[in-house]
């Protein structure tokens, strides 16, 4: 008796890390396992030091995200917050028009849909502002009552012309995970009406990953280690992984959070019996399915292309090139002097991120380089190629009535398993902070 409870968390990424923070703060010892090198999972950053601010690719955080709010003010993160610029351009054949949401006087001027189209939707805008309460994007028990079957395409159909959806809503959407509106419940597209206008948007100088080295602390954190396999034993659960070296390691601890993507979660206990792990619960890890992410870097002339600018492909098509963000870096010339240059990251389709995952970086550049120009028409000739990040669980996709299986998922989560990842909602560093810490409470309030 008076042994502290030992919990292992498989992943850490953004849900890892909160469920360690919470499992720590309850007077658990805690071990962290990361098959990567370093805490952050999807939300970490590269570096490359050619270039100042050294950071690379870099998550949003925007001010309607409450836990990320409280925890950058708790951990006193304010001095690492840089504002940006939030302005979006809609391309239409590779001809870019901006298109701010943030008032309706805004969207009320813009050319590519009709005078009719854009009335319509700046009321849904402000119809959805009205249930702000209401409309949560992160949390699945207050979207479930209104995910009622249907698509953001269906909703939108109701009262826009198709043409006014593909130009006004579907590039919102699409742009920012690439998963097509028709696949993704309507409260997805509803929330981000009500919560979208008027946010600020912040990236961490340092990358997103300096939060989850926050709450990671206290936890033991083993990088490296690939866990391969969780088994019930007679003291609790058994932890089998790979260390850096291969070598073959495991452990046991009373409980256990997985909190990796989805389809790893089902993999890691599919032998655990289903007094553990339920028929729903392991329906619900089974059927996530994800738009995979490859993210490709240039560096540009500054001045070619908008700074801090999200330019996003109009239209219903599958485009070759979906969106691309452009941020400004300094970067020595051959003097030692610095030049100003963009960042640009641009994200190919759905059917084109399929086709290059894994290839070579020398296939993937020469294949999308050539099609930059076919959203942004004045895209530099010579754009210099400079890094690739492929995330192939990059965005899960919120199905139409995934809210309510969700929540009743959550409903079900109990010792000695919990389960924690954005895909309990939507692909969003808040979303996965909140199911991290449910996940620990689950094992928590059970003693
Ligand atoms: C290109 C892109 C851009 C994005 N931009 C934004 C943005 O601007 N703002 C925003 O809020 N969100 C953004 N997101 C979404 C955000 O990154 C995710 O929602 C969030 O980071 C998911 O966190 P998670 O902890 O659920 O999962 P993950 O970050 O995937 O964490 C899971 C962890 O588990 C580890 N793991 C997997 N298998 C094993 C194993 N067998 N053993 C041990 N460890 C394992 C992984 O290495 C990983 O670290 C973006 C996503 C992508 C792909």
């Amino acid at each position: 008796m008076g042994s502290v409870a030992r919990t292992a968390v498989i992943g850490g990424g953004m849900a890892g890390c909160a469920a360690a923070r919470e499992l720590v703060r309850s007077g658990r010892e805690v071990v962290i396992f990361e098959v990567g090198e370093g805490l952050g999972g999807r939300a970490r950053s590269w570096h490359r030091p050619e270039i100042e601010p050294t950071v690379g690719i870099n998550l949003m955080y925007v001010s309607f995200y409450p836990l990320m709010s409280k925890l950058v003010e708790e951990f006193g993160l304010k001095d690492e917050l840089v504002k940006i610029s939030s302005s979006v351009y809609i391309s239409d054949g590779g001809d870019a028009v901006p298109l701010s949401s943030d008032s309706p006087i805004n969207v009320l001027k813009y050319p590519l849909a009709s005078l009719r189209d854009r009335f319509a939707f700046a009321l849904a805008g402000i119809r959805e502002v009205l249930r702000r309460d209401q409309m949560d994007l992160f949390d699945p028990l207050k979207a479930a009552p209104f995910d009622d079957g249907t698509s953001i395409a269906e909703f939108a159909h109701r009262y826009m012309s198709p043409r006014g959806f593909d130009f006004l809503l579907r590039p919102q959407v699409e742009g920012f995970w690439n998963f097509r509106c028709e696949d993704v419940s309507n409260v997805h597209g509803r929330a981000l009406l009500a919560w979208l206008g008027g946010s600020d948007f912040y990236v961490f100088r340092g990358g997103m990953q300096v939060l989850a080295e926050r709450l990671a602390e206290g936890a033991d954190a083993r990088f490296g280690h690939e866990v391969s396999d969780l088994q019930l034993t007679g003291s609790g659960v058994q932890v089998s992984a790979r260390t850096p070296v291969g070598e073959p390691v495991s452990e046991v601890f009373d409980d256990v959070v997985v909190a990796t993507p989805a389809p790893i979660a089902a993999k890691l206990t599919a032998t655990l019996p289903a007094d553990v792990v339920g028929s729903e619960t392991r329906a619900f890890l089974e059927t996530q399915e994800y738009e995979p992410a490859i993210s490709f870097a240039y560096l540009v002339d500054h001045g070619s292309l908008p700074a801090e600018a999200h330019i996003v492909a109009g239209g219903s098509a599958d485009p070759p090139i979906r969106n691309m963000i452009t941020y400004p870096r300094k970067v020595r010339d051959e003097q030692g002097r610095p030049v100003d240059k963009l960042l640009v990251f641009a994200y190919p389709g759905r059917a084109l991120t399929r086709r290059l995952l894994g290839a070579s970086p020398e296939e993937q550049f020469a294949t999308v380089t050539p099609l930059l120009n076919t959203l942004w028409r004045d895209f530099p000739a010579d754009p210099e190629p400079f890094q690739i990040a492929e995330r192939p669980f990059g965005f899960p996709i919120p199905a139409p009535g995934r809210y309510r299986q969700s929540a009743e998922v959550i409903g079900r989560l109990r010792p000695p398993v919990a389960f924690a990842g954005d895909y309990f909602n939507s692909p969003t560093t808040e979303a996965a902070l909140l199911s991290g810490t449910r996940a620990a409470h689950a094992l928590t309030a059970a003693g």
